[in-house]
C-alpha cells in the first residue's frame, strides 16, 4: 500500500471519475481507499501477471516490432467494460493479491534478467495502479530502457503529463466514439479520452489506437467513419489503428464475433483518413505496407516478424513513422 499521489483528502483527481472516498471506502476502481482523509493505493507492489509479451500483442505495430517486453498489471479498473476480456482480474479485489511483493526495482531487474529492454504497463488499466507504474517506469527510463503503456486513456490531465516524462509508447483503447455508448457499456465518458490522445500526441508519445467492433454497439460504419476523421484531424494520418475483431465476453457472451466482412468494410473506410490501418483478432496476416509505393514492409505471420525497412524507410525513400 502506498499514498496515493494525485489526491486531496478524501478526493481522488487521478481519473475523470473523482472520486470522492469516504472512510475505509475505496473509489470506482477498488484499488484506492480512504484512510483517515489520506487515499492510498492497495496495489501498489502486488501484481495479479507478469509476462514476457511479443510488442505485437500490445499491440504495437511501429515501435520495435519483433522485440519482446515484460509486461504486468494489478487487479482493478475504473471502467466496467461489459465486453471486458480481462474482467477476471479487472474486478477482483486487491485482497487476491495482497500476499504478493514485487517492488518497482524487482520488477526492472526481472525484465532484465529475461532480456527485455521494454516494460509495459497493461493487462487491467495502468491509471489505477499509477503509483506503481510511474515508479518502475523512472527506473526503468534511468537504465535506458522504454515503457509502454496500454491503457483506456481514462486519466486526468495533470497525472498524464507527469506520466508522459517517463513513457515512451502508448495503445489507447478508443472503445466509442459516442460518449452515451461510453456511459452506458463502458463506465466512462468519450472527450477526457480524446483529450487523453491529444496531449500523449502533444507530449511526443508515440501513439497508436485500437478499436474493438462489437457486433450491435460499435460496429456503426458511419460513427466508425467519423472517428477516423477525428483521428486525422486531431492527431494525424500517421496514427496506426488497430482495428479489433470481437469475440464473446464476460456481460457479451450472448453477442456472435464481428464478422470477417465488417471489419473489411471498416478498413476501407479508415484507409481513406490513416495511413495504417491493421486488423487483429482476424485469421490472416496484417503486414505494414509502404504507404508510397505499395512495397511490403513489415510480415507479421502472427508474432513473427520479417521486416524490410531501412533505417525507418522503404526502399522508394519513405520514411515510416514510429521507432525501429
Ligand atoms: S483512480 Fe479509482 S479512485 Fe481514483 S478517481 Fe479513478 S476510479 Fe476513482
Amino acid at each position: 500500500m502506498k499514498q496515493a499521489l494525485f489526491a486531496e483528502n478524501n478526493k481522488c483527481v487521478l481519473c475523470p471519475h473523482n472520486c470522492i472516498i469516504s472512510e475505509g471506502k475505496r473509489g470506482i476502481c477498488g484499488v484506492r481507499i480512504n484512510k483517515e482523509d489520506n487515499i492510498y493505493a492497495l496495489v501498489y507492489g502486488r501484481p495479479c501477471s507478469i509476462a514476457i509479451d511479443p510488442i505485437e500483442k500490445k499491440p504495437l505495430y511501429h515501435f520495435f516490432p519483433g522485440k519482446s517486453i515484460l509486461s504486468f498489471g494489478t487487479v482493478g479498473c475504473n471502467f466496467r467494460c461489459k465486453g471486458c476480456q480481462n474482467w477476471e482480474i479487472a474486478t477482483a479485489k486487491p485482497e487476491k493479491t495482497d500476499k504478493v511483493s514485487y517492488p518497482p526495482k524487482k520488477i526492472v531487474e526481472t525484465a532484465k534478467e529475461k532480456g527485455c529492454d521494454m516494460i509495459a504497463y497493461t493487462y487491467t488499466e495502468p491509471t489505477v495502479f499509477y503509483e506503481y507504474m510511474i515508479d518502475t517506469a523512472k527506473i526503468a527510463k534511468k537504465q535506458g530502457m522504454k515503457n509502454v503503456i496500454v491503457s483506456n486513456g481514462y486519466i486526468n490531465e495533470k497525472p498524464l503529463r507527469e506520466l508522459c516524462k517517463v513513457i515512451d509508447a502508448a495503445n489507447i483503447d478508443l472503445k466509442f466514439f459516442n460518449n452515451e455508448k461510453y456511459m452506458k457499456y463502458s463506465s466512462g465518458k468519450l472527450e477526457p479520452i480524446l483529450k487523453s490522445l491529444k496531449i500523449l500526441k502533444e507530449e511526443g508519445v508515440w501513439l497508436e489506437i485500437t478499436n474493438l467492433l462489437i457486433p450491435g454497439l460499435s460496429d456503426d460504419l458511419k460513427e466508425f467513419e467519423e472517428m477516423c476523421k477525428w483521428i486525422k484531424e486531431n492527431l494525424g494520418e500517421d496514427v496506426p489503428l488497430h482495428i479489433s475483431r470481437f469475440f464473446p465476453h464476460f456481460k457479451l457472451g450472448n453477442v456472435s464475433p464481428t464478422p470477417i466482412e465488417t471489419m473489411e468494410k471498416a478498413k476501407v473506410i479508415a484507409k481513406k483518413y490513416l495511413r495504417y490501418v491493421y486488423l487483429g483478432n482476424v485469421p490472416y496476416e496484417s503486414n505494414t505496407i509502404c504507404p508510397k509505393c505499395n512495397n511490403l514492409l513489415i510480415k507479421r505471420d502472427g508474432y513473427n516478424i520479417l521486416n524490410n525497412l531501412e533505417k525507418g524507410c522503404c526502399v522508394c525513400k519513405e520514411k515510416i513513422p514510429g521507432s525501429w
